[in-house]
């Protein structure tokens, strides 16, 4: 069964398979064929909330970094527990060789870690 063959519902003329229109009245088809879709869809669909490219850096804040203020806030404490603590050992005694070195070894990873460039967006 053909269901692109029958009658218009107007002028009741027989309709040729595949016809949109009617051809003696031009009236639109009450079932548009297959092949005739992608003409009656119109504009092409767009995403209108396109995912956007992964942005990185090294100052903004993130979900999983902190702000510049934030950032500036750990470097300032741990430069400042590190000279501090650090100071202690340097006023003498056999450690003074061993934890001054660490603690800024220490520091040094954690604030680069701190400052690393990470996805904000
Ligand atoms: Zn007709």
């Amino acid at each position: 069964m053909d269901e692109h063959l029958g009658a218009c519902e107007r002028c009741g003329a027989t309709l040729s398979p595949g016809l949109v229109l009617c051809g003696a009245c031009a009236t639109p088809r009450d079932t548009v064929p297959m092949w005739a879709g992608p003409l009656m869809m119109g504009r092409p669909q767009v995403d209108p909330n396109p995912v956007p490219p992964p942005v990185y850096s090294r100052w903004e804040a993130g979900p999983t970094t902190f702000g510049p203020r934030t950032k500036f806030a750990i470097t300032v404490v741990v430069v400042f527990l590190v000279l501090s603590i650090g100071g202690i050992f340097l006023l003498g005694g056999p450690m003074v060789f061993v934890w001054p070195p660490v603690m800024i070894v220490g520091a040094w990873r954690f604030l680069r870690d701190v400052w690393r460039s990470d996805r904000v967006k």
